[in-house]
């Protein structure tokens, strides 16, 4: 580790003119504001009509959706999760850290969105809906105009046959491209990295899907999925490391959750202020959500990533400026975790370089406290989640009692306005996992 050279400097330099990077590579649990919050950022590769491009293409297969989905029927074919309330969970959290969070507590429900149960459910699945419709434009079996209905008959399926997709995953991403490519009538190849749960793999392979395992975590899967994909012109390769489609599908959550907000009359703007807490991988799910609600609120929302402390690649890569040209294992950590959908050792440049100025700050967690959280968050309010997914129940709890958390509500002037705040936690995965899986990830929150 000590001879390695990252751009150019050896990890003793970094670590001497990052202190903080001492706690981090401890590893520690760390809570982290972003110096460069809100400093202009150079043009930016994606606007608001990216992302206005990206609702509309969800529209039009929405037909297709509550077709060959019909649990997405009731949402009409759009595919959406549940924001609630969540009172005595905060009233738990307060207990037990002996603490005010001042504001409302709420939990954005990805958890439950259809066909995958995952924030995946958003990005991989508009990738693949976006390559369909290039495919069956180019060859003319439907126009933007048609009913996408239509895709669903054995003529486009064996057209789509002739064609494969293949994507790198810790599981998540694999379950939403898999799933969604199979119905399809893709040929669908994932590359799992070790982290990857045995039943995610299970499902994968009743639905049809190659399912190819590695020994090494997420960037071996990625590469080795990339470098297939490059040798058959015939093969889409869904690149979580760079895709700006998989961004956009991300995005669109934001003005959805506007709406929500609405409907449940809660303010958002310079009294009201907003926090989100968002489980952090590489960063283009949380990048891609921030990225819109920071289109749709500007300054009044405040959005802070979530990583374990044995993966803290968005993090270290957004402190020392080194994005993407590192590993965390550079820096002596083993990327090891049972949250398996953060499991990530290095980040998306893609998104660091687009959030890089948007994001408000960055804290670790470790694995122990995901399970108390599930725990908790079953017995007060009966949502079941993975651990991935409670990563965000830190968040408030860390802006209340870390002096970082205390300087930034000062510095934006928010201290006296944050019994009128919300604080929206993003639960990014759990329903779809089995039930004595489950069981043992609770027993693992009594302990
Ligand atoms: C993938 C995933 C995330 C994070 O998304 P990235 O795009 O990798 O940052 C968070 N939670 C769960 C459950 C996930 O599967």
């Amino acid at each position: 580790m000590e001879s390695k050279l990252l751009e150019g400097k050896k990890i003793q330099q970094w670590m001497d003119e990052f202190p903080l990077l001492a706690n981090i590579t401890k590893p520690e649990e760390v809570f982290w504001t972003n110096l460069d919050y809100r400093k202009k950022n150079g043009p930016q590769p994606l606007t608001v009509e990216d992302i206005n491009d990206a609702a509309n293409r969800l529209e039009r297969f929405a037909s297709y959706m509550m077709k060959v989905f019909p649990e997405t029927a009731e949402m009409k074919g759009i595919i959406e999760s549940p924001l609630i309330p969540i009172p005595r969970m905060k009233n738990t959290m307060e207990q037990k850290y002996d603490l005010s969070i001042p504001g409302g507590l709420l939990l954005k429900c990805d958890s439950h969105l259809p066909i995958s149960g995952s924030i995946k459910a958003r990005g991989g699945i508009y990738e693949v809906l976006k390559h369909a419709e290039e495919l069956a434009i180019e060859q003319g079996i439907i126009t933007y105009s048609s009913d996408y209905a239509f895709l669903d008959n054995e003529k486009c399926k064996e057209l789509f046959s002739k064609h494969s997709i293949a994507v790198g995953s810790t599981g998540n991403l694999g379950l939403s491209i898999g799933i969604m490519s199979a119905q399809l009538g893709f040929q669908v190849t994932v590359h799992m990295s070790s982290d990857a749960k045995q039943w995610k793999k299970d499902v994968l392979r009743s639905k049809g899907v190659k399912v190819i395992e590695y020994q090494s975590d997420y960037s071996k899967a990625v590469e080795e999925g990339r470098k297939q994909a490059l040798l058959d012109p015939a093969c889409y390769f869904i690149d979580d490391e760079n895709s700006s489609n998989l961004f956009l599908g991300y995005a669109v959550a934001a003005s959805r959750l506007r709406r929500q907000l609405e409907e449940m009359n809660i303010k958002v703007d310079e009294e009201h202020p907003l926090f989100v807490y968002l489980p952090c991988g590489v960063g283009g799910g949380p990048g891609g959500i921030t990225f819109g609600l920071k289109e749709e609120f500007g300054e009044h929302v405040h959005c802070f990533f979530a990583e374990p402390t044995h993966s803290p690649c968005f993090l270290i890569g957004q402190l020392t400026g080194l994005q993407d040209k590192f590993s965390v294992q550079d820096f002596g950590l083993d990327n090891k975790t049972d949250a398996d959908g953060l499991a990530v050792g290095r980040a998306s440049s893609f998104a660091l370089k687009i959030v890089s100025h948007l994001l408000s700050g960055c804290y670790t967690i470790e694995d122990e406290r995901l399970y108390s959280f599930l725990h908790d968050l079953a017995n007060t309010e009966n949502v079941f989640l993975e651990p991935s997914a409670l990563a965000g129940f830190f968040g408030p709890i860390q802006l209340m009692r870390q002096s970082g958390g205390q300087n930034y509500l000062k510095d934006h002037k928010l201290k006296e306005k944050m019994n009128k705040a919300h604080h929206i936690i993003w639960g990014t995965g759990g329903s779809m996992v089995p039930k004595e899986v489950m069981e043992e990830y609770y027993r693992k929150g009594t302990e």
